[in-house]
């Protein structure tokens, strides 16, 4: 087959998926077949997906003031939470190693956060959402903190926007169940309002040994909190997005967060192309284990 035809059929491919996921997101859209074909994008060879990666963000992610403290004596807001990056990570050094899988479970880490008041969001919420879903995931979501439904059933992403990150889960061809999903904060910001940074450094530590512990081969970092607490990325989600990064050798996707795609609908073309690329790694990883 020559590569005209082979184009022809990528493009038509690509064409099929994104009908598929705008329509499963509810997205009513008059183009036609022809249209989406004409803007789809071409360039979908692993290898030249690989090859938009971009060098690892400066990651200074991992407080290295991060202390393990007790619940009982974890009171005062100001006091770093959860247990020693360091011990997880090591120092915070140029360039920065893999980390080393962590022994403790998802229930050792949660035992330890408790009825959290490490820092002051303890006050306005209804109770700390963990993160939730599959222990063992190859693919993990991570966006900002609660919101009204999240706080209300203590589960990540379950209200509009949570609604619309499982048809996009689903427009990749898993499940929900088959992923699992965070919050850089764990308790609900009063008036959805942005956890302030020193919220973020407090409750972070805890996202970081959670990722030890389930080592995804891919991390979405949904949105400019998710990505400034993950990678402490100084660009904004708008010029990282669609590039790879690394977080101590995870691959790490950054893509809009599913509540501003609600509220602009039109980014999720560039959403989907995030994506595509995260299932076209999570292939040629499992491809590469195939004997
Ligand atoms: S946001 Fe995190 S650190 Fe703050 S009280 Fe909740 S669980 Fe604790």
């Amino acid at each position: 087959m020559n590569h005209e035809a082979n184009e022809l059929i990528e493009m038509l491919r690509d064409a099929r998926e994104y009908t598929r996921f705008v329509s499963e997101m509810g997205v009513e859209t008059a183009d036609e077949p022809s249209a989406i074909i004409e803007r789809a994008p071409v360039d979908t060879e692993p290898s030249a997906l690989f090859a938009r990666t971009a060098p690892s963000l400066t990651s200074k992610a991992i407080e290295s003031s991060a202390s393990s403290q007790p619940r009982s004596t974890a009171k005062a807001p100001n006091q770093l939470a959860a247990a020693s990056a360091d011990s997880l990570f090591g120092e915070m050094a140029e360039p920065q190693p893999t980390f080393t899988a962590s022994a403790e479970t998802l229930s050792d880490i949660w035992t330890d956060i408790g009825d959290c008041t490490r820092c002051g969001l303890c006050e306005g919420r209804t109770q700390v959402v963990n993160t939730h879903g599959n222990p063992k995931a190859r693919l993990m979501f991570v966006g900002e903190a609660p919101g009204a439904d999240e706080d209300a059933q203590g589960k990540p992403f379950v209200g509009r926007a949570g609604q619309l990150l499982t048809k996009m889960i689903e427009a990749m061809g898993m499940k929900r169940e088959e992923v699992i999903i965070g919050n850089v904060n764990r308790c609900r910001p009063p008036g959805n309002r942005q956890p302030t940074l020193e919220e973020a450094a407090i409750c972070r530590p805890f996202l970081f040994r959670e990722i030890a512990t389930i080592k995804p081969e891919v991390i979405v970092v949904m949105g400019n909190t998710a990505l400034r607490n993950l990678l402490e990325a100084r660009e904004g989600i708008t010029r990282v997005r669609g590039k790879f990064q690394d977080f101590r050798g995870i691959k790490v996707m950054p893509t809009f967060h599913p509540a501003y795609l609600l509220r602009d609908p039109s980014k999720k073309r560039e959403t989907w192309a995030d994506l595509k690329m995260v299932m076209e790694y999570l292939e040629s990883v499992r491809e590469k284990r195939t004997p």
